[in-house]
């Protein structure tokens, strides 16, 4: 393509052939008989500096009608610089003004614009420093993420964005119809039910929120998967951590048990964290600077760390021993909340900490119910900072429990006779967790707000760019 990208530029040594860079225009500034440009190209944080003499009439006429927000194209030769912020700059031979920003409309002036702000223009914002950090650190950790597994054996099977059943069995779900809403509404109003036979799918069906049940299928064959794909979910939680629509990660083993499961969860957060701190360092130095003072350190010790674990029933022991007044009072048998969660991690563990064996009552259907028939084998990670970053389970894998699980929580037995068949012939111990992704970015980069680390944010009420 003829051009360098401005992390190369940066990364050479002053001489050497003429080069060209491209790229945005983030600051200018006025000498007296040059002029400085700032580029950025989304290559990497840093910028390179564009030194314009403009005593040259040609180069001096275009450096004038550039601004902050242009696109620029320069040519020339990197040479030592003599600011303290970089060790070359680029002293442009040529200088074209691709694209112009006329400087009063132009939204991104320099100055600290809020999240809040940003957010209204998204599509502006990875034009910014922290959004540029974060779009690359996303890059880096969705493709560590194919890596891990990967080199681990794992196939990537690709699950249905479209499906019949409520994996979750919450019904936070997102119809997906062709029928005509308002003669449905009409039917409605009128006592009958909606009759979904004449629906596009010939019944009733939903923007999947998780793609465990058919991960299972394939791991009940292939020994063991990952799906990495959006999911869905019409929770109307309008938290800090929570989207409507969202990126997981869905590992399932084959011959896994609870521990298998604990051991996976714990290596591979472990390993993409540390991934995370040797390959994205320019980031992270700015996340660590600006957004998350001390992030370094704490991913670091995280990534070193041993994940400990424990039972519901002993976080809600040392919670109840606790003299912190939590807004959600504790007892056996209550979910857990964030301000439960971080209280446990921060406060008790200081480190991460995986919680077993749930009420039964509060986890889905298809987790393995234990002996004492009140707990099921599931498992949440939890780390400082956010609380929930993993959830996952070992399954149940015996027919006849499944079965009565599945009438326990009034959820339609027909609906699962495939679910049910993998019960019935060869079944298997089996073990998967989910993460989402943009929580697990949140981690990483310590941004305070899950919509700023998802590129497109659809949250209840906004559904914009
Ligand atoms: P939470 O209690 O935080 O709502 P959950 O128990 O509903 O989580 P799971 O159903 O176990 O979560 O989903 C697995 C993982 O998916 C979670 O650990 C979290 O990383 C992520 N996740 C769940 N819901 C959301 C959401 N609405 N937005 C972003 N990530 C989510
Ligand atoms: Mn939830």
């Amino acid at each position: 393509m003829g051009r360098t990208r401005v992390r190369e530029a940066l990364g050479s040594e002053p001489g050497g052939q003429s080069i060209t860079v491209a790229g945005w225009v983030r600051t200018k500034r006025t000498g007296k008989n040059v002029v400085f440009l700032e580029v950025n190209d989304g290559s990497s944080l840093s910028n390179i500096q564009v030194v314009v003499d403009s005593e040259n009439t040609n180069l001096g006429q275009t450096a004038e009608l550039i601004t902050t927000g242009a696109s620029v194209r320069a040519t020339g030769e990197l040479v030592e610089s003599m600011g303290k912020n970089q060790k070359v700059e680029l002293h442009a031979a040529e200088l074209e003004l691709v694209g112009e920003a006329p400087g009063e409309n132009y939204p991104l002036q320099k100055k600290r614009h809020s999240f809040e702000y940003l957010r209204e223009i998204a599509h502006l914002r990875p034009r910014t420093n922290t959004f540029g950090a974060v779009a690359r650190v996303r890059n880096y950790i969705s493709f560590a993420i194919h890596r891990y597994f990967q080199e681990r054996d794992f196939l990537y099977v690709h699950t249905p964005l479209i499906t019949a059943s409520d994996a979750e069995g919450a019904g936070e779900l997102f119809q997906v119809t062709t029928l005509d809403l308002e003669r449905l509404a009409r039917e409605q109003s009128s006592g009958a039910g909606p009759d979904y036979t004449g629906d596009f799918f010939g019944r009733s069906a939903y923007l999947t929120v998780s793609g465990q049940l058919n991960a299972e299928i394939y791991a009940s064959a292939l020994d063991r998967v990952y799906t990495f794909g959006p999911t869905f979910r019409a929770e109307n939680s309008n938290t800090t951590r929570h989207l409507s629509e969202f990126w997981m990660i869905e590992p399932e083993i084959a011959f896994c048990d609870i521990h298998c499961n604990m051991d996976l969860a714990e290596d591979f957060l472990k390993t993409i964290i540390a991934g995370v701190l040797t390959d994205c360092g320019e980031d992270m130095e700015f996340f660590d600077k600006r957004i998350e003072p001390g992030i370094i350190e704490s991913l670091s010790a995280i990534a070193d760390s041993t994940f400990t674990r424990i039972s519901y029933s002993e976080a809600v022991e040392a919670l109840q021993k606790s003299t912190v007044k939590f807004e959600f009072p504790v007892s056996w048998g209550v979910d857990l909340h964030s301000e439960h969660e971080k209280y446990l991690t921060e406060e008790v563990f200081h480190g991460p900490v995986i919680v077993t064996d749930y009420p039964k009552e509060i986890k889905a259907f298809y987790m393995r119910l234990n002996d004492d028939e009140k707990t099921v084998r599931g498992m949440d990670v939890l780390v400082p900072r956010l609380g929930e970053i993993i959830g996952g389970s070992q399954r149940e894998d015996r027919l006849d429990v499944l079965q009565r699980r599945i009438k326990e929580m009034g959820l339609p037995e027909e609906d699962y006779w495939w679910y049910l068949d993998l019960r019935r012939f060869g079944s298997v111990p089996h073990s998967g967790f989910g993460l989402g992704l943009a929580r697990f970015i949140q981690y990483c980069t310590g941004m305070a707000n899950i919509r700023d680390v998802v590129p497109f944010p659809r949250t209840p009420g906004n559904a914009a760019f």
